[in-house]
């Protein structure tokens, strides 16, 4: 028998780094030393205390044992504080906070726990591609909401034809942005969240580059906006902030009956977070502040070293006070696809064509700054060679 998935698989979008993964693996064979741009995943270790807080909680064999649907309450309580000396938010540790494995895990269960079959669902394009499969997986329709530099890579909700909004359900929404870069202020938020409320439609923030902003920028939740609650769920994740994208942790926070259904869907599928990844969380949580601000300054220094390149060839680019990423303009001529194989192929170097974020990507490459310095100090300099 050959096995070629159900039609839910089957129907999914096709992978869009498939094509730019056979150029890595070809110039690989060709023994070129390949610096990859390309993911957003941080190279830093975990912190230490973070690591110790884990292990110990590892020694203790109650530990071992299935750990709790909803989470440890303790790790609830630490992310309920965080979210009240953070945002000035105040939840209910019990019924308005769910931790995740991962936020990704909680995002691709969203439309399945909130949305039937047929619904519509707004979707930022380009955007993080789990809100657009978890709509299909979910069997409802996703919308398009193009995210255009002229509004500042901002969803214009008031755009969404009347028939469209009648019929959506949820929508997702992630500033600060992947891939753009792009923030949104407390004003912005608020004209969603009064949007969302005249439709009935739920929003699904997804908080995970909160913590990565530059100066004096500072990323609010969208849960600051008065009676958000009502209307909104939150994601937020540890992956970026405290580099822990490998331990697979992250909670939701916001509207108690969303998070609810998420819950009831949840408890049918996995058995929570392994509890000393649980007390690792804690950790970051309750003392991780110093170690967000020392990632921000490495990041900061690459920005500036990406950005200078950028200028000097002459590349237009989003400035951005938030982010791991440098969302760029490709030349005229070039579109995301071809401008990522040339810079692959003439210089060795990896960047994300923004095409594989959503056609309204296309006309842009994006640059991760999650590379050593050393290697980033390399690429920049080959690239410029070629450019
Ligand atoms: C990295 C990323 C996530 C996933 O975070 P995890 O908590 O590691 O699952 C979610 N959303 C966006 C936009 C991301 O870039």
């Amino acid at each position: 028998m050959a096995y070629s998935g159900s039609r839910r698989v089957q129907n999914l979008p096709p992978y869009l780094f498939a094509r730019i993964d056979r150029l890595i693996e070809e110039k690989k064979a060709q023994g070129v030393d390949v610096i990859s741009l390309g993911i957003g995943d941080p190279v830093e270790p975990t912190p230490d205390h973070i690591i110790e807080a884990h292990i110990e909680a590892l020694r203790d064999p109650e530990n071992h044992r299935y750990p709790s649907y909803t989470g440890l309450r303790a790790f609830r309580v630490a992310a309920a504080r965080w979210m009240e000396q953070r945002f000035g938010v105040s939840l209910d540790p019990d019924r308005e906070i769910l931790p995740l494995i991962g936020s990704k895990e909680g995002i691709a269960h969203t439309p399945w726990a909130l949305v039937n079959e047929g619904e519509v669902v707004l979707v930022p394009n380009p955007a993080y591609p789990v809100y657009e499969t978890a709509t299909l997986l979910a069997g409802a329709e996703p919308y398009h909401l193009p995210l255009l530099e002229e509004n500042a890579f901002l969803a214009d909700v008031r755009a969404v034809p009347t028939d469209i909004a009648r019929r959506a359900t949820l929508m997702f929404l992630n500033y600060p942005n992947n891939p753009t870069s792009a923030t949104a202020d407390l004003a912005y938020f608020s004209e969603v969240v009064e949007w969302a409320r005249e439709n009935g439609i739920l929003i699904a923030h997804d908080n995970a580059y909160s913590e990565i902003t530059f100066g004096s920028y500072a990323a609010p939740s969208i849960l600051e906006v008065e009676g958000a609650r009502d209307i909104a769920i939150e994601f937020h994740s540890l992956s970026k902030s405290y580099n822990m994208t490998g331990w697979r942790i992250g909670f939701v926070a916001g509207n108690a009956d969303a998070i609810d259904a998420l819950g009831r869907l949840k408890t049918n599928i996995d058995s929570g977070i392994f509890n000393p990844i649980q007390y690792a969380g804690i950790e970051a949580l309750e003392r991780g502040a110093a170690d967000i601000a020392a990632m921000v300054r490495i990041y900061e220094r690459r920005r500036e070293r990406v950005w200078a390149f950028l200028d000097r060839v002459g590349l237009q680019y989003w400035k951005s006070d938030a982010t791991i990423y440098v969302w760029v303009r490709v030349p005229d001529g070039e579109t995301s696809e071809s401008f990522t194989s040339y810079l692959l192929e003439r210089a060795g170097v990896v960047v994300s064509p923004g095409s594989a974020y959503g056609h309204h990507g296309e006309g842009y490459i994006r640059i991760s700054l999650t590379v050593p310095d050393s290697r980033l100090e390399e690429a920049v300099s080959r690239l410029e060679s070629v450019l």
